[in-house]
């Protein structure tokens, strides 16, 4: 019989300090449990001298936090932490003063791993789930671990921006106001409404109420953006320019639609504007050169017409100081080939962003939106600079380091007092807005949207939308349903009956998408997909 080999103690301990952190408390709160006794507040401490050691070792807080001055003496413990006071302000600190990590009980790994899933979009239900299964985290629950993303994602859109050059293509996009979890309910349309700190410009046309939050995006040709969420309702020039001048670096070209801000900003800064406006496509399409169902085949045809509709400013153009007729068509042609002048990498960065949004955040509070935002930029161009995605737990870490040295933190009780603190407009404009916008939705004869004033949504018909469908797509439908009788029900019932299927919103969505005659431009299309307009 051959005995079996006995494990030395010293095996033991070399197994032990082998194991990643999951694994060792694994182990601990096995121990713990099997012998009666509780180890939380020792892992605390645990933690805690563990986080000290490795920011002396980042040198963060060397000197003063307070007035940076390096005449800082050792001043005792407290709770198992260095304790620093600076000779010159006479202050205490510590390595941990002011940093994310302030009063945190929570182990360098456990952050390192929350800010991977944070980065990876996981729900919060299965951040939960990693955190109790696998690093054995007591008392924690989704409210926690909601603040302690929401952490990393203030300090990451803390993080200094990016300056952009050369050419710079810049939009706004729309988030849905959200009071979710405010206090006070503001309503955007009460008399008590202040006075909007900007407000010069009116709205040409628009589907932007007041109960849209405006993001305002700026991308330029090797892939860095710059996006900040700029007021509720339109934008205008002065809020453009607070914004975003400090991070333009002369741009050789500025890239947008037909919103008079760009230009006005342009005008300003003497920058070249490339100009594309919103109903491009359907101004080729008016004038039988739609791209996707060419009428006029004659490609000389073609071009004379463009040339006409250039010199008409009726398709995109290039402005020098506000002004179209410096350029002729075939300059415009060459600068337009040359710099690669569009809108297409700003529109594919307002898909990411909403994916990013609606990912799992359905209805971001507005108070927070800044925040989200802020995290979205930095991730997006932390993927330019590095050129793949920071999934890792080597780039969570690395980014974990880059946080920590930049010195930001939100507290708790910052998070749960939060105001929304937007530039919004007055109640005459929003009045003015809710004509107008009427008037645009009549001017591209789109009768499937309401504005209702009452409360500033606007919504979409659906019911309408649906009886202005031949009956024989309403039966297709239906037929996709199993709806039973479709073919003989009365067309009013079969309506209903499709208004009652769960997943609606997206077969309309699909319809106006598939529709090329559809006037629903594709913002509006979304919205109506994301449950952001009230059916
Ligand atoms: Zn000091």
């Amino acid at each position: 019989m051959s005995k079996t080999p006995i494990i030395s103690r010293e095996d033991v301990k070399k197994y032990l300090c082998s194991l990643p952190y999951s694994e060792f408390v694994k182990i601990a709160t096995y121990y713990a449990e099997s012998n009666g006794i509780s180890i939380s507040s020792d892992m605390g401490d645990f933690a805690r001298i563990n986080l000290d050691k490795r920011l002396e070792k980042l040198g963060i807080n060397s000197t003063c936090p307070c007035c940076q001055s390096d005449k800082v003496i050792k001043y005792g413990n407290r709770d198992n932490v260095q304790v620093y006071k600076c000779k010159a302000c006479t202050k205490k600190f510590s390595r941990f003063t002011g940093t994310i990590l302030e009063k945190s009980r929570w182990q360098w790994e456990l952050w390192v791993k929350v800010l991977e899933m944070t980065l990876n979009e996981y729900s919060l239900t299965d951040m939960l789930n990693v955190l109790e299964k696998d690093y054995c985290c007591p008392d924690i629950d989704i409210k926690t671990i909601w603040l302690w993303r929401m952490k990393l994602y203030h300090a990451m859109a803390n993080m200094p921006s990016e300056i952009l050059s050369g050419v710079i293509q810049v939009d706004e996009t729309f988030v849905r106001e959200s009071q979710k979890g405010s206090k006070h309910l503001i309503s955007f349309l009460s008399k008590e409404e202040r006075i909007p700190r900007y407000g010069r410009h009116p709205s040409k046309f628009g589907v932007m109420g007041p109960e849209f939050s405006t993001v305002v995006t700026a991308i330029d040709d090797r892939g860095y953006c710059v996006c900040k969420v700029a007021c509720m309702g339109r934008l205008n020039v002065e809020t453009f320019y607070d914004l975003f001048d400090e991070h333009f670096n002369s741009p050789a070209y500025l890239c947008s639609d037909n919103n008079a801000v760009y230009d006005e900003y342009c005008k300003l800064q003497h920058i070249p504007h490339y100009v594309k406006p919103s109903d491009y496509l359907k101004v080729l399409k008016d004038n039988g050169l739609d791209p996707t169902d060419l009428k006029i085949t004659d490609a000389d045809e073609r071009e004379k017409i463009k040339h006409k509709l250039f010199n008409d400013d009726l398709i995109d153009r290039i402005l020098i100081d506000g002004d179209s007729d410096v350029m002729t068509y075939n300059m415009f042609i060459k600068a337009k080939n040359k710099y690669n002048l569009s809108l297409g990498r700003v529109n594919e960065l307002h898909s990411e962003i909403k994916k990013f949004l609606y990912s799992e955040k359905t209805n971001v509070s507005t108070k927070h939106l800044p925040d989200y935002i802020g995290a979205f930029s930095y991730i997006h161009n932390w993927r330019v600079r590095n050129g793949h995605y920071p999934t890792s737990q080597k780039d969570a870490e690395e980014i974990f380091v880059e946080l920590i040295c930049n010195r930001t933190n939100l507290t708790i009780s910052e998070v749960t007092n939060r105001n929304i603190d937007l530039p919004k407009p007055s109640g005459q404009y929003i009045a003015k807005l809710a004509i107008e916008t009427e008037r645009a939705r009549a001017a591209i004869k789109n009768k499937y949207f309401k504005f209702c004033p009452e409360d500033g949504m606007t919504t979409f018909k659906t019911r309408e939308y649906l009886y202005s469908l031949p009956r024989k797509k309403l039966e297709e439908i239906a037929r996709e349903y199993k709806i039973k009788g479709r073919t003989t029900m009365l067309t009013y019932v079969l309506i209903s009956e499709l208004l009652e299927q769960d997943d609606i919103r997206e077969k309309i969505y699909w319809l106006i998408k598939n529709d090329r005659n559809s006037l629903i431009d594709e913002e509006d299309a979304e919205a109506i997909r994301d449950n952001k307009y009230r059916i």
